[in-house]
């Protein structure tokens, strides 16, 4: 009997498997539909200044407007995306409607001073990247460029290299992302100058009553004072989080507590709506 009933199981397993590999099949035909139409939408998250929560800029994160299942979010496609190869491609479309976005805010009162855009590693070694951004029509210096720390240490060739520095040069800002999730070494830190480290998630979530989480984010900080980089912490959800955050010495807030990724049109709102507007300042 228990063999019948483990033979069960496995017919239902591989069942599963083959109906989640039609599905993924499903998804790839679609994913390339959807970069040819460009059925993306970007979201924006707030982030703000530690001690004053004023609003600092925006992280953009990328959403599938599916014509069916209606909005995707980036862990029901990314994967996807990247095992047929169109992540560079999704990233370009991103850029192009940041760009927008951001000229639209402009004219419509909002300067916004930096929006932080996601890479993948395919784009983080497209030369195109540096021209899409000086070609943009805003000015380089309020865009940050987010890249995991798994990317950022694992693939340090001369196109990366150099891409780095033109973005240095043209004041692109440059974030390693769910930072302590990876293996970074002080040493890889260094080579590659970042600006901003982003203190991932899983660090912030405990710092209210697990001293070795707290611990590791003000060593974070510590490291970040020494090489003058900014610490950003991640996925602060609470105000409790965010004092917390800000007296273990982060400078820059990001999480549910401040705003949850937003429309352009939306995040406009939000923005002025709250008075935050007139707490920006440009640069
Ligand atoms: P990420 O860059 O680390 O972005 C932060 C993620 O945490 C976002 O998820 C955001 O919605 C979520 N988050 C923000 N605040 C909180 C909070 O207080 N609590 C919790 N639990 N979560 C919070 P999202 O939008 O689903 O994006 C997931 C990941 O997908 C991103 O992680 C990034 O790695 C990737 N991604 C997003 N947009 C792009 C893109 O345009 N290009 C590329 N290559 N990757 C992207
Ligand atoms: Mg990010
Ligand atoms: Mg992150
Ligand atoms: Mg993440």
């Amino acid at each position: 009997r228990a063999k019948a009933a483990g033979r069960g199981r496995w017919s239902f397993f591989t069942e599963d498997m083959h109906r989640s590999a039609l599905r993924t099949q499903h998804t790839a035909t679609e994913l390339l539909r959807a970069c040819e139409r460009d059925e993306f939408v970007v979201h924006y998250q707030p982030q703000v200044d530690a001690r004053s929560h004023a609003l600092t800029g925006v992280e953009a994160l990328v959403r599938w407007n599916h014509p069916q299942r209606g909005i995707l979010m980036p862990d029901q496609f990314l994967d996807v995306a990247d095992g047929l190869g169109v992540v560079k491609e999704i990233d370009r479309i991103v850029f192009r409607h940041v760009a927008r976005d951001m000229l639209d805010w402009q004219a419509r009162g909002l300067d916004m001073p930096k929006v932080a855009v996601n890479v993948s590693s395919k784009r983080l070694h497209d030369p195109a990247l540096v021209h899409d951004i000086s070609a943009s029509g805003v000015d380089p210096a309020r865009f940050c460029i987010e890249i995991l720390e798994s990317i950022y240490l694992d693939d340090t060739n001369d196109v990366v290299r150099w891409t780095c520095d033109q973005l240095s040069e043209m004041g692109t800002k440059i974030a390693i992302d769910d930072f302590g999730t990876g293996h970074a070494s002080i040493q890889g830190l260094l080579s590659l100058a970042p600006d901003i480290l982003k203190i991932d998630r899983t660090f912030i979530a405990p710092i209210l009553d697990e001293m070795t989480k707290a611990t590791l984010a003000h060593a974070i900080v510590q490291i970040g004072r020494c090489l003058d980089i900014e610490v950003i912490a991640e996925g602060v959800e609470t105000l409790e989080h965010a004092r917390r955050a800000a007296e273990l010495g982060c400078d820059i807030l990001q999480g549910y507590a401040f705003g949850r990724p937003l429309d352009a049109q939306a995040l406009l709102r939000h923005v002025t709506g709250t008075g935050a507007a007139d707490a920006l300042s440009p640069g």
